[in-house]
């Protein structure tokens, strides 16, 4: 009854699968992972446009993403309790390109295309 298929012969087959997987990875996959994150950056980068299919160089704008209101929230507080910052400090964060957002959008079409977020 019971057949014993331990002594399997096809020990082949299961590494030239394994020999197979680095081939099978497509290259977009780890310049992805490389790259981390978007390909978007702080300054303006050249692109073909996905929407109008145009060769584009993306047109960027400051944006106040999350960073400058955690700064903000930290000013207030330490303003709040200690009196030595004050508020009107709290809103240089949304002054500062340094850790403003980027967003990318195109020139041609004006489609949004991408954020760079500082967070
Ligand atoms: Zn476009």
């Amino acid at each position: 009854m019971a057949e014993i298929k331990t002594e399997a012969p096809p020990s082949y087959d299961s590494e030239d699968l394994e020999q197979n997987v680095p081939d099978t990875n497509p290259q977009n996959d780890s310049r992805y992972v490389t790259s981390r994150a978007s390909p978007y950056n702080v300054m303006p980068i050249e692109m073909d446009c996905p929407h109008c299919q145009n060769h584009i160089v993306s047109h960027i704008e400051r944006v106040a993403g999350v960073l400058p209101w955690i700064i903000f929230g930290i000013c207030a507080f330490l303003g709040l309790f200690l009196f030595i910052i004050p508020w009107c400090f709290c809103c240089v964060p949304f002054f500062l390109e340094q850790i403003l957002d980027v967003n990318h959008s195109c020139p041609a079409c004006k489609k949004f295309l991408g954020r760079f977020s500082r967070v």
